[in-house]
C-alpha cells in the first residue's frame, strides 16, 4: 500500500508537489542541497540554471527515477519513500517529457500513446485508441498516427511524446529541456503546444532555457546553481532585476 501522509502543510491537496529540505548525493558529490519547492495545482514553474546545477536531478527525484537521500518529497499527497509499495501509483500521475523523445521505435505513433493507458490505467484497446487519437489531435499530429517514430521529424516526435504523456491524464507534467535536442525551426511547434497546455490549466514544471516561453507562461522562475535554489521570482522580476550575481551571469550568457 502507498503510504498516505497526514494532511499537514506540505501535503495539503492544492500542493501537487512539495519538496522539503531535499538532499541528493552521487558518492561524495552533492547534486541537490536543501531544496525546497512547492508546486500548487495549476501553477507553471520554469526551472533554469547553468549546466550541472541539478535541474534534471531535481525533476528525476520528483518522478522518483532518482531517490533523494534526505528531506521529503510529497506528490499528490503521497510521500515518496523507499517503503512505498508501488511507485507506479504516484508516477502515473506525473507526466514526463525528456530532451530525447524516448518513443518506442517498434510501435506506431498511436500505439506509443495507447500502451501505458492500457497497461497502467486498464483501458480497453478501443478506449485507449480513442483517447490516443484525441491527444494526437491536440498536438496536431493525428494524421501521422500509423507511422513509426523514425518516420517523423524531431519536433513531431516530441509532440507525440507530449501526447503520450497526456494520455495518462497526469496531474502534473514535468519537462526536461524538451526543445534542446531540436533543430531551431522545430522549437516553436513544441513550445506552442506547451503554451496551449499551460493555458488549459495544466500544472507544469519545465526545465528550459527558452526565456520567451518563461515570460509567457511561468508563474515563477526558479533559478538553480550548484545544487541549490538561488533565486525565485515572477518572470518579469527575474529577467528585469535578478537579485543575485549568479543569475545575472547566467542571463548574460543565454540572452
Ligand atoms: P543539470 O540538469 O542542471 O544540467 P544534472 O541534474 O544533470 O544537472 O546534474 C547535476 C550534477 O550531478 C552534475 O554535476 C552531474 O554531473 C551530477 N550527476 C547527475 N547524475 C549523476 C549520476 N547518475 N552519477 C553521478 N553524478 C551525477
Ligand atoms: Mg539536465
Amino acid at each position: 500500500m502507498v503510504q498516505q501522509t497526514a494532511m499537514d502543510e506540505t501535503s495539503r491537496p492544492q500542493s501537487i508537489v512539495a519538496v522539503e529540505g531535499v538532499m541528493k548525493r552521487f558518492g561524495r558529490f552533492t547534486a541537490l542541497n536543501d531544496i525546497n519547492l512547492s508546486v500548487r495545482a495549476g501553477e507553471k514553474i520554469v526551472l533554469c540554471g547553468p549546466s550541472g546545477s541539478g535541474k534534471s536531478t531535481l525533476i528525476r527525484c520528483i518522478n522518483h527515477i532518482e531517490k533523494h537521500d534526505a528531506g521529503r518529497i510529497v506528490v499528490d499527497g503521497v510521500e515518496l519513500t523507499d517503503r512505498m509499495g508501488d511507485i507506479n501509483n504516484v508516477r502515473r500521475e506525473v507526466g514526463m517529457v525528456f530532451q530525447s523523445f524516448n518513443l518506442f521505435p517498434h510501435l506506431s505513433i498511436v500505439e506509443n500513446c495507447m500502451l501505458a493507458p492500457m497497461k497502467v490505467r486498464g483501458l480497453s484497446r478501443a478506449e485507449a485508441h480513442e483517447r490516443a487519437l484525441g491527444f494526437l489531435r491536440k498536438v496536431r499530429i493525428h494524421d501521422q498516427a500509423n507511422k513509426y517514430p523514425g518516420q517523423l521529424s524531431g519536433g513531431q516526435q516530441q509532440r507525440v511524446a507530449i501526447a503520450r504523456a497526456l494520455c495518462m491524464q497526469p496531474k502534473i507534467m514535468l519537462f526536461d529541456e524538451p526543445t534542446s535536442a531540436l533543430d531551431p525551426e522545430m522549437v516553436k511547434e513544441v513550445l506552442d503546444i506547451m503554451v496551449e497546455l499551460a493555458r488549459d490549466g495544466m500544472t507544469m514544471v519545465c526545465v528550459t532555457h527558452e526565456m520567451g516561453f518563461a515570460r509567457e507562461v511561468a508563474d515563477r522562475v526558479v533559478f538553480m546553481d550548484r545544487g541549490a535554489i538561488v533565486e525565485e521570482a515572477d518572470p518579469e522580476t527575474f529577467f528585469r532585476a535578478p537579485s543575485t550575481e549568479r543569475a545575472r551571469d547566467f542571463l548574460g550568457q543565454i540572452i
